[in-house]
């Protein structure tokens, strides 16, 4: 018997979703399978770092804090520090301003 996984849209096995399916998930529309349930496992057990980060844009090395938390990352920030990304939004606004007509 086949199942729909409600995360990655694929038509998979039974075997592939776990064994307490019947039971839905809260956090879920419908069935999971196994390997979404894994990354969304994964994506709730992800921790932003506290350490110090160099920005790859300024270069100089600043506080977690001054970086955005970014759960796609295996850091869990950006390596980009608000300063930066700030004035990237700037420059980027500045630009879509003059594209007048
Ligand atoms: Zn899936
Ligand atoms: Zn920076």
């Amino acid at each position: 018997m086949y199942l729909r996984c409600s995360t990655c849209d694929k038509e998979l096995e039974e075997q592939l979703f776990p064994r307490n399916n019947r039971k839905p998930n809260r956090n879920f529309r419908g069935n999971i399978c196994l390997a979404c349930q894994r990354e969304y496992k994964k994506t709730l057990n992800y921790e932003a770092c506290t350490y110090p980060i160099t920005c790859t844009v300024c270069k100089e090395e600043k506080p977690a804090e001054q970086f955005t938390k970014n759960k796609r990352v295996p850091k869990g920030r950006n390596s980009t520090c608000k300063e930066c990304m700030y004035e990237r939004n700037r420059i980027r606004d500045k630009k879509n301003a003059n594209k007048t007509g």
